[in-house]
């Protein structure tokens, strides 16, 4: 994963502008941070193990900076790991974003005659530069280095001469042209507050940055390529936590404000999207993570619409891809629009001519790009690592699409409208007093489970994901019916379980399993309409026919917020996550 920033100016600047930078790109890992400035022909660098927190720097102001946030995947985290990585004699510097596949080769080659100061698989990468720069221009020794690196990924390469350049294949980079500075960053949303004039670089594409500004080149020709520069429509993003002590739940009640832009504002973007459903002849949902339940719900969405689409984890996609044809149509899901496990599958099908849709909440991502139908879910930045209001936006279009489908369009706004005014029933004061307590009692077991069935399935699944991300507890999902063979040889007393039960089809069969756990001693919490004789703790949710599944998640979303409290960790950055997962 890893967040890149950096700059070349013609006045100098501040160290801290790149740190400050750094701070937007921390959801993207947060093992360690790091910050380069060039004085007098060579690097300093300050770097630091864990959050950037209320670190500082005192590196003096420069024309030349790079950082970097690390999401450790070669070597532990440690400041000695930390990127930015210097060639030997301290004259170059490198970001790096991705995996050196064959870096134990290439670093047997010049183990030798350089000197290692890490254990990460990047550090090879300036050694090898170093090693070309002699008889090359930094730009073609970059090229020359970078073709041999396997793997997916992105760096940027900081030199005493005054230039950076920087390489893609497989991770995020953008470019930004301020006043008399150029940028460089894994996502937008660092440039945003300097400038809004950008050039998303594509995979295969080399550019330099210096005295004469931003210059594209293919990687593998080193031909000059004309890209335009494009502005962003965006205003400077809002990444205030205003009265709310964390993003958790800052972005827990923005929720109605969501649903209600999606009801509002997407209802073309649905109509074009059920044309190409219906179309094409295979439809399939890919997602990772939390998105990939927004897909398994999409299924029985579909279903109740008597209309059959397949989904698959966008990571297992890649082994079923040889049922696309030129008819299938691929409808991806992903907040960060970065997600490579997404990003690999969507590459085939372009290459195999297959009609994408791309359903993303960041503007300008790679996701974003691919689609030939391109969704924005408009949720605005979703800072905590654990995805809420992505989610649910992502499960409000769904339903949209699918009424569309059925031409029930206003049916489905009104619904809408009556979801979002459920959440704000929930997140007032008694509800989340009642849920704290049911926190305090959870906090101290070891294991949670949790029940659903038909489309309260997949919500038990994105439930589960939500507790343990943030409150470390395992937590397990299951289909009601399936509980029962096997994994009901754990459950014994106090053993707690949380029971989807809407007002749907499948009321009586979740309240059957619920009574089966029960009978065992388990601790049963309901969450639904109806308080069922079973439930020890009963959290209302009232009946929105098959809306209902965006107000259900709430109170879950809710337990994991107070139980990452009462554990002592912190909600919007859980340990070894990150929120936008760029690497394999
Ligand atoms: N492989 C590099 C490291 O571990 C970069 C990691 C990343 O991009 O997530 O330092």
């Amino acid at each position: 994963m890893c967040g890149i920033f950096g700059y070349v100016s013609k006045t100098p600047r501040t160290a801290k502008e790149t740190l400050e930078s750094l701070r937007v790109l921390e959801y993207r890992g947060y093992d360690s941070w790091g910050v380069t400035v060039r004085s007098n022909k060579t690097f300093l660098v300050e770097k630091a193990s864990g959050k950037i927190g209320s670190s500082i720097v005192t590196l003096p102001d420069s024309t030349i900076s790079l950082g970097h946030t690390r999401w450790a995947t070669h070597g532990g985290v440690t400041k000695e790991n930390s990127h930015p990585h210097l060639s030997c004699d301290n004259s170059l510097s490198l970001v790096h974003n991705g995996i050196v596949e064959n870096y134990q080769l290439l670093v047997k080659n010049l183990s030798k005659s350089h000197h290692f100061r890490s254990q990460t698989d990047t550090e090879v990468i300036i050694h090898m530069i170093e090693e070309e720069v002699g008889s090359h221009t930094l730009k073609d020794a970059v090229r020359k280095v970078f073709s041999k690196l396997e793997g997916l990924n992105a760096i940027a390469v900081g030199s005493g001469n005054g230039e950076i350049v920087v390489a893609k294949n497989g991770s995020p980079l953008v470019l930004g042209e301020g006043e008399d500075v150029f940028y460089l960053s894994s996502d937008a949303t660092a440039i945003l507050p300097h400038t809004k004039r950008v050039i998303f670089l594509d995979d295969g594409q080399l550019a330099t940055l210096g005295k004469d500004g931003i210059k594209i080149f293919d990687l593998k020709s080193g031909n000059f390529i004309r890209k335009k520069l494009i502005t962003l429509d965006w205003s400077v993003l809002d990444n205030d936590l205003g009265k709310y002590p964390h993003y958790l739940l800052k972005e827990i009640y923005e929720q109605p404000k969501v649903i209600r832009n999606v009801a509002n504002t997407l209802v073309s973007e649905a109509k074009i999207l059920a044309t190409a459903v219906e179309k094409a002849k295979g439809t399939f949902l890919i997602g990772s993570g939390t998105a990939s339940y927004a897909c398994l719900a999409a299924t029985y969405l579909f279903s109740k619409i008597d209309r059959h689409v397949n989904t698959s984890f966008a990571s297992e996609f890649v082994y079923l891809e040889k049922f696309l044809t030129k008819k299938s149509l691929v409808i991806a899901l992903s907040q960060s629009g970065e997600t490579i496990d997404v990003v690999e599958p969507l590459n085939f099908a372009k290459k195999s001519g297959v009609r994408i849709a791309s359903i993303v909440n960041a503007l300008g991502s790679t996701i974003y790009r691919m689609g030939d139908i391109k969704i924005l879910l408009g949720a605005g930045p979703e800072l905590a690592v654990a995805s809420t209001k992505a989610y649910t936006a992502k499960i409000a279009f769904l339903l949209l699409l699918t009424f569309t489908l059925a031409n029930k369009v206003k049916d489905a706004q009104n619904l809408l409208f009556q979801a979002a005014g459920e959440i704000e029933r929930i997140l007032e004061s008694s509800n989340l007093k009642k849920l704290k307590n049911i926190a305090k009692v959870l906090a101290s077991k070891e294991h949670i489970y949790t029940i659903g069935r038909g489309v309260t399935y997949a919500l038990a699944l994105e439930t589960a994901m939500k507790i343990k991300e943030v409150s470390y507890i395992h937590t397990e999902g299951f289909a009601g019916g399936e509980l029962k063979h096997g994994t009901i040889a754990l459950i014994d007393k106090g053993s707690p379980c949380i029971v989807f039960a809407p007002n749907d089809e499948t009321y009586q069969a979740i309240i059957s399993n619920a009574t089966e756990i029960r009978s065992r001693g388990g601790l049963i919490i309901g969450i639904g309409p109806t308080k069922a004789d079973v439930f020890d703790h009963w959290i209302e949710v009232k009946d929105i026919q098959e809306a209902s599944l965006i107000p259900l998640v709430v109170p879950a979303q809710i337990l994991g917020y107070y139980l990452a409290l009462e554990k002592g960790y912190d909600p919007d950055k859980p340990r070894n996550l990150a929120k936008s997962v760029t690497v394999k």
